[in-house]
């Protein structure tokens, strides 16, 4: 594991060591002998590979509590002096910040409504939270991974209608020092989440749409996000299945994105635009429990939910559908309009077996959360781990 080892040797060595720390990242508190089980590792290997992960502040090991008179055993868990990845996400009225360790268990540091939107008001307030964790954990943040609702394409953010922004470099938010900066659309991020560990968690292929502000999705297979050339795709909402008349934010003309949230609930009850569509959306969905014309309302926009996601289906072949935000209120709210549109715009062979559409597992913190497991896939990466190790180890002996 030291930066002295021949390449192939350390790549075999953190081979061991990477499943050691994905199994505590899947499951925390996990016992030494139910991890050896997983990771296929003889009882001596695993022992050998913690007591390295704990030396280099990665694992921390205590007592399992006593059950019966099994042999003792001990439980595992991220090191309290460990890697920490600061989680953003950035959306259209506030943002929010957290913090996570080797777990992926999220703490909540700030967060703050936007007092103006422009990007460099907000950047800069961002980045100033930013720069007073890192000196709160000094040299133990080693990623910063922002989930945006907009689009995102190599790490910066290329258009946001719902904030008003065009292209906005994400950058500044971890100043001049030199730190992964992981940036991702907030549906795309919401989708790995379901995917890895929320309702579509044990399926390989599986397709999450969410509606706040217009809808947003992502195919996740094998829990990576499918983004296309340049990792923009999922922009499900801006395909044009709504009326070609009505111009979209985006600069297109007919979008689903318009039809299916806060926006068309409005039209549908002949009431003024909204100017917070997504407040607006989940105030008309609490009213349609008592009032017959809010509820039509919602079933209007359930049937058009209902009938783009069959579509998708049909182009992408999932093996289950979550539906996050508003979709997810919708499906509770209008079930029979949503389902009768879904299964009509199946094609027949589908029908028999139609993949099942979830509630998504995280409706309020999906976005956190994938933007944490992104930002923990590039911390556990082998150059992050050397990294880190040759800081711990250079820490306790002078360099040559
Ligand atoms: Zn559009």
């Amino acid at each position: 594991m030291t930066s002295g080892a021949p390449p192939g040797r350390r790549d075999q060595r953190w081979r061991g060591a990477r499943e050691v720390l994905a199994a505590i990242r899947r499951e925390p508190g996990i016992t030494r002998a139910a991890l050896a089980r997983r990771a296929g590792l003889s009882t001596g290997s695993a022992a050998e590979i913690v007591a390295r992960l704990r030396a280099l502040a990665l694992v921390r090991e205590g007592p399992a509590p006593v059950v019966g008179r099994g042999r003792p055993t001990t439980v595992l868990a991220a090191h309290p002096g460990g890697p920490l990845v600061l989680v953003l996400d950035l959306r259209h009225e506030d943002w929010r910040m957290a913090l996570c360790g080797l777990d992926g268990r999220l703490q909540p540091l700030a967060s703050e409504r936007h007092r103006r939107r422009a990007p460099r008001a907000v950047l800069s307030a961002i980045g100033a939270a930013v720069a007073r964790a890192r000196a709160r954990w000094p040299g133990r943040v080693r990623a910063v991974s922002v989930a945006v609702s907009g689009t995102v394409q190599g790490g910066r953010i290329v258009q946001a209608a719902s904030l008003g922004w065009g292209v906005v470099d994400l950058r500044p938010l971890v100043g001049a020092t030199p730190l992964p900066l992981l940036a991702g659309n907030d549906a795309t991020l919401a989708g790995v989440a379901e995917a890895r560990a929320g309702a579509a968690r044990g399926f390989r292929s599986a397709l999450h749409l969410t509606v706040e502000v217009g809808l947003g999705g992502i195919l996740v297979v094998g829990g990576d996000p499918i983004g296309g050339a340049t990792g923009a795709g999922g922009e499900f909402g801006h395909m044009p299945l709504g009326d070609p008349r009505r111009r979209c934010p985006c600069g297109a003309r007919g979008c689903w994105d318009v039809e299916v949230d806060g926006r068309a609930l409005a039209r549908h009850l002949g009431e003024r635009p909204p100017s917070n569509a997504r407040t607006y959306g989940r105030e008309v969905l609490a009213r349609a429990a008592r009032e017959p014309a809010a509820l039509r309302a919602v079933e209007a926009t359930g049937r058009v939910l209902g009938a783009g996601t069959a579509g998708l289906v049909n182009a992408l072949d999932p093996e289950v559908v979550t539906l996050g935000g508003l979709a997810a209120s919708m499906l509770e709210v209008a079930p029979r309009a949503f389902s009768a549109a879904y299964l009509g715009g199946l094609m027949s062979f589908r029908r028999a077996a139609p993949p099942e559409v979830r509630r998504a597992a995280f409706p309020e913190d999906g976005a956190l959360r994938g933007a944490a497991e992104v930002g923990l896939d590039a911390v556990l990466a082998e150059p992050q781990l050397d990294g880190w190790a040759r800081e711990r180890t250079l820490g306790a002996r002078p360099a040559p």
